[in-house]
C-alpha cells in the first residue's frame, strides 16, 4: 500500500514536472494572428457555448482571432476565477469560496474555470490567439491590488507571459499596479474617460474603449496612433460599427462576432491596402465642419431652379448624418441684374431672376481638401422627386485655370427624380463629355434608394476608375494613356455634395411640387489613399 502511494506520489510528480516543462518549453512559441479580432468572452455566440468557458476559448483559437478576452475575480477564499459577473448561481463571488461557487457547473458541463486552468488550456495547442486578461474590481478596499498581485504571480508562475496580450481593466489602480510588477506587461484602460495624453504619460500601453467614445472624440484616434498606444474598441458586433472601425485603422475589435469582422475585414479597402486620409462620419451636430466643407452660393448654371444657401435649413448635421435640404421658398436672388452674369450667353437667365423659388445647398471641399487618386465612399440616402438631381461628384483643381471640361468632371453619382430606379457614373473630358454626346456614362438599377443607404465609390488609380454601388463595379474607365483631353486625371480632385431642383437634366420631365421639403441623407464621406 505504501509502495502505491509513493508510486502514485511520483507518478504524480512527474506529471506535474512534464507539464511544467511543456509549458515552460512553450515560451516564446506563440506569435499572434494577424488581424484585429479580439473574443469577447471567447468566440461563444455561433456555437452557443457559455461566456468565459474554456470551450468558447478554444474556439476563439479556432478561429483564428488574435485574442480571446476573458474576465477574472477572485473568491472569498482568493481563488483567482474566469466568470463575468460579480454574482454566480445568486452567491457573491467575494463573499463565496470556490468550492461553493464550483457546485454548479457552466451550461455546457465545464468546472467553473480558475485563471490556472483558463491560462492552461490557452497555452495549449495554441499558435494563434492571445489572452486578453481582464482584471474585474473588487468592490473591497485594498482588494484590487491583491488581485493583481496575484494574477502576475500566476502568469509568472505558469511562464504564461508571452501568451497574454494585454490586461485589460476599468479601474486604473489595477493597471497601474501590473505596469509596476512588470514593466514589459501591456495594459489597455477601458473606462473612456482619459484622454490618450493622459495614458501616454503613465505608461499606459493603449485604450479599450466603447467604440462611441471614438466616436464622440475622432481627435483621440489620431493622437492615439500619433502617440503610438494600442487602439481598441469594444464591443462591435454592427456592420456598420465594425467597418468603421476598420476604416479608421484600429488595432483591435473586440466582438461578440469573431465571423462577422473577419468577413467585413475581407470587405474593408484597408485589407488592399488603402489608408483612411479624411473622413467625415457627421458625429457633431450645426453647420458642416467648416475645415472641411465651403458652400456655393446662388444660382450656378445648367439653368437649375435651385438657389444656394449656407442656411442650416439646407445643410445640417444631426443626429449622424449630414442632410442636405430642397424647399420651396421664396428667396431674393442676390445676382439679379448682377453685371457678372448680365453679359455672359449661357448665364445671363441668372440676372434676369429677381426672387428665386427653391433653397438647396452645394458643398464642396475645394481650397479645404483635394486628392490625386483615392478611392471615395459616400454613404447616403437619396431624395424622391421628380425634378430632383442629386449628385456625389468631383472636379479638376485646374478648372479656373483651364475651365469645363478641360478640368475633368467625376461624376461618382447623379441621380434624377423622373428615373428613380437607376444612378449614373460618369467622366466628363475635353474628348469625352456631354457636349459632345461622347461622355462615359454607365447606369446601374438601384434599389429603393429613397428608403436604404447605399454606399457609393469611386475607385481612382493611375490606371483606371471604376464607379462602385455597394461593392459592385458597374462602370469600369481604363486610362487609354493618350493625352490629358482623354485623362485629365493625374491631378488633385475635390468633391461636391449637392441636390439640384430642375435645370437641363433633372428638369427634363418638370418640378413636382408636392415634394418639399425633402432631403438627401449622407452617412458619412470617406476618402483613402494608397
Ligand atoms: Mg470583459
Amino acid at each position: 500500500m505504501r509502495n502505491l502511494i509513493i508510486l502514485a506520489i511520483l507518478i504524480g510528480l512527474l506529471h506535474a514536472c512534464n507539464i511544467s516543462s511543456n509549458l515552460s518549453s512553450k515560451k516564446n512559441t506563440i506569435t499572434f494572428a494577424n488581424n484585429e479580432v479580439v473574443a469577447h468572452r471567447g468566440a461563444w455566440k455561433t456555437k452557443g457555448l457559455p461566456q468565459n468557458s474554456i470551450a468558447s476559448l478554444k474556439n476563439a483559437i479556432d478561429l483564428n482571432c488574435t485574442g480571446s478576452e476573458f474576465d477574472v475575480r477572485m473568491t472569498a477564499d482568493d481563488v483567482l476565477i474566469v466568470t463575468h459577473d460579480g454574482d454566480y448561481h445568486e452567491l457573491i463571488i467575494e463573499e463565496s469560496t470556490y468550492a461553493e461557487l464550483a457546485k454548479f457547473q457552466l451550461p455546457n458541463g465545464e468546472k467553473l474555470p480558475t485563471l490556472k486552468d483558463y491560462l492552461i488550456a490557452g497555452m495549449t495547442e495554441n499558435d494563434s490567439t492571445g489572452l486578453v486578461c481582464e482584471i474585474k474590481p473588487s468592490q473591497e478596499e485594498g482588494r484590487n491590488i491583491k488581485i493583481a498581485n496575484k494574477v502576475m504571480a500566476l502568469v509568472e508562475d505558469l511562464n504564461a507571459e508571452n501568451y497574454i496580450s494585454y490586461y485589460i481593466s476599468f479601474s486604473y489602480e489595477i493597471l497601474k499596479k501590473i505596469r509596476e510588477i512588470n514593466p514589459l506587461a501591456k495594459t489597455l484602460y477601458l473606462d473612456g474617460s482619459k484622454k490618450p495624453e493622459a495614458l501616454k504619460f503613465d505608461g499606459i500601453t493603449g485604450l479599450d474603449y466603447h467604440f462611441s467614445e471614438f466616436k464622440n472624440h475622432p481627435d483621440w484616434i489620431k493622437k492615439s496612433k500619433d502617440y503610438g498606444l494600442i487602439l481598441n474598441a469594444w464591443t462591435a458586433n454592427e456592420t456598420e460599427d465594425i467597418d468603421w472601425l476598420l476604416a479608421n485603422g484600429f488595432d483591435l475589435i473586440t466582438t461578440d462576432n469573431p465571423e462577422l469582422v473577419f468577413e467585413r475585414i475581407k470587405e474593408s479597402p484597408t485589407s488592399q491596402d488603402w489608408k483612411l486620409v479624411w473622413s467625415d462620419e457627421f458625429n457633431y451636430s450645426g453647420k458642416p465642419d467648416s475645415t472641411k466643407w465651403g458652400y456655393s452660393y446662388g444660382f450656378l448654371s445648367n439653368r437649375e431652379e435651385q438657389y444656394y444657401t449656407d442656411n442650416l435649413n439646407n445643410a445640417r448635421v444631426e443626429n449622424g448624418l449630414l442632410t442636405i435640404e430642397t424647399r420651396k421658398e421664396k428667396i431674393v436672388n442676390a445676382q439679379y441684374k448682377s453685371d457678372e452674369f448680365k453679359n455672359k450667353s449661357w448665364l445671363k437667365y441668372i440676372a434676369a431672376i429677381d426672387t428665386a423659388k427653391y433653397t438647396s445647398a452645394r458643398l464642396t471641399t475645394a481650397g479645404l481638401a483635394s486628392w490625386k487618386y483615392a478611392r471615395i465612399e459616400v454613404k447616403a440616402k437619396l431624395p424622391r422627386g421628380v425634378g430632383l438631381w442629386p449628385a456625389i461628384w468631383m472636379l479638376g483643381e485646374n478648372r479656373k485655370e483651364v475651365g469645363w471640361p478641360k478640368c475633368g468632371e467625376i461624376d461618382i453619382m447623379e441621380h434624377v427624380g423622373f428615373n428613380p430606379d437607376s444612378i449614373f457614373g460618369t467622366i466628363h473630358t475635353e474628348a469625352y463629355n456631354h457636349m459632345k454626346k461622347t461622355e462615359k456614362g454607365k447606369s446601374i438599377y438601384i434599389e429603393k434608394p429613397y428608403d436604404n443607404y447605399h454606399v457609393f465609390a469611386l475607385e481612382w488609380t493611375p490606371e483606371k476608375m471604376d464607379f462602385i454601388l455597394d461593392g459592385v463595379v458597374y462602370n469600369h474607365i481604363k486610362n487609354e494613356h493618350k493625352t490629358v483631353a482623354e485623362w485629365p486625371f493625374d491631378q488633385k480632385f475635390y468633391l461636391i455634395l449637392n441636390v439640384a431642383v430642375g435645370g437641363m437634366l433633372g428638369g427634363q420631365k418638370g418640378i413636382a411640387d408636392d415634394i418639399f421639403p425633402n432631403q438627401m441623407m449622407i452617412d458619412y464621406v470617406r476618402v483613402y489613399q494608397k
